[in-house]
């Protein structure tokens, strides 16, 4: 679901339109926060598409608040 970057940051390994995992995703994530209303871009309330804490990159997007190390996106996502 994730990969590491160099950075120690996760990017999404299912790109922009994996609706279905990043709602998956989000439900079981504690940090979830709604971005802004116009940065939402998923119909499911809870998504990463839809994360305060989302980045987008060229081909998905980093989580900025789970970083590598933190045994939580193991658990939870
Ligand atoms: S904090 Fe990261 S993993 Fe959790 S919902 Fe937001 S983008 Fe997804």
């Amino acid at each position: 679901m994730w990969r590491l970057n160099t950075r120690g940051n996760y990017e999404f390994l299912g790109g922009k339109e994996d609706w279905d995992a990043a709602a998956r995703v989000a439900e079981q994530c504690s940090y979830y926060a709604d971005d802004d209303e116009d940065e939402m871009t998923a119909e499911e309330p809870v998504s990463c598409y839809n994360c305060l804490y989302r980045r987008w990159t060229t081909n998905s997007f980093i989580c900025q608040k789970v970083k590598q190390g933190d045994g939580r996106l193991s658990k939870k996502c």
